[in-house]
């Protein structure tokens, strides 16, 4: 019986919802099918306004209408972000987990690092981390039945990467963004922890856009090849996929990781370690 207590419950999060934020990019989209099949309902924010809706069509054909809805949103306005929650509010009565997620990739050398640059990163990253965060800590306060937060950040927010100043920085502040979460949500049962991808390729629009491209340039490889070297200079040799996201993400997410707050789960393939 003392083992049987100990078992987490084999559906943790059925009957919750979720509000993930750049839902119809390809992390996010990993991570919103995952607690789908959880028996999650889930709400997409995103301001891809065809992305989002091409993804909410497809998720609905495969999990039904009624468990997934789409809310266009820019995580950097703060009226946008308040009438997304008022919207999932509406349509599910509430929410009880928070993925923050949307984000934006950019590569440019120190000397080259404009302020609007530096403001866009700080704008979408750091800032929108914050809006959502708090207007999530805000409506679980108000539930009064706890909840639980994962933020998206990155290896970046740990170690620097050449030519990607202002995103190093402000993935760095969501990671220190999620430990005054943690603290100040802990009395209210309310948990936020990091995932930190290193590189993940395929499925993502950062991947198969700009990004990869410019990586890909400035190297003088293929994109195949970039991939190729992130993969063998890993440690385990391994190469992170989005779904390696989400999987991370539903632990955090659920009562598996009730007892985690503050944490970081790098899904690097090892590549912080050494
Ligand atoms: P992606 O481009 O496929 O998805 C990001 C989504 O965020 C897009 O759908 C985009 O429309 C949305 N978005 C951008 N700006 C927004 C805004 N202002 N408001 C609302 N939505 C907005 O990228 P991805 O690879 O899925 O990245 C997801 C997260 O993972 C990001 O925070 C990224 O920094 C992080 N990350 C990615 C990698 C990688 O290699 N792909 C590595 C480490 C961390």
């Amino acid at each position: 019986e003392a083992k049987l207590q100990r078992m987490p419950k084999a559906k943790p999060l059925v009957g919750k919802v979720a509000l993930v934020t750049g839902g119809a990019g390809g992390i996010g989209r990993a991570i919103v099918e995952r607690q789908l099949q959880e028996g999650v309902c889930a709400v997409l924010l995103d301001i891809d306004v065809a992305a989002l809706e091409s993804t909410v069509a497809e998720l609905s054909k495969k999990f039904g209408k009624d468990v997934v809805r789409g809310v266009v949103c820019d995580v950097t306005s703060e009226e946008s972000v308040i009438a997304a929650y008022a919207q999932a509010a509406i349509e599910y009565g509430g929410v009880d987990i928070l993925v923050s997620n949307a984000g934006i990739a950019s590569a440019a050398p120190l000397e080259d690092t404009t302020l609007a640059l530096w403001n866009r990163n700080q704008s979408i990253l750091a800032t929108g981390y914050f809006l959502v965060g708090r207007e999530a800590f805000r409506l679980m306060k108000a539930q009064a039945v706890g909840g639980s937060m994962v933020f998206i950040a990155s290896k970046n927010g740990m170690v620097a990467s050449n030519q990607a100043v202002a995103y190093c920085a402000a993935k760095a502040a969501e990671i220190q963004l999620s430990r005054s979460f943690a603290l100040e949500g802990a009395p209210l049962g309310i948990r936020c922890n990091v995932v930190n991808p290193d590189a993940v390729i395929r499925g993502s629009k950062i991947w198969t856009g700009t990004w990869s491209q410019e990586r890909a340039a400035a190297n003088k490889v293929s994109e195949e090849e970039l991939e190729a070297f992130y993969r063998d200079r890993s440690m385990l040799k391994r190469s992170v996929f989005p779904e390696d996201i989400a999987e991370a993400t539903y632990f955090l997410a659920s009562e598996l990781a009730a007892k985690s707050t503050g944490n970081i789960l790098n899904v690097d393939a090892g590549n912080l370690a050494a």
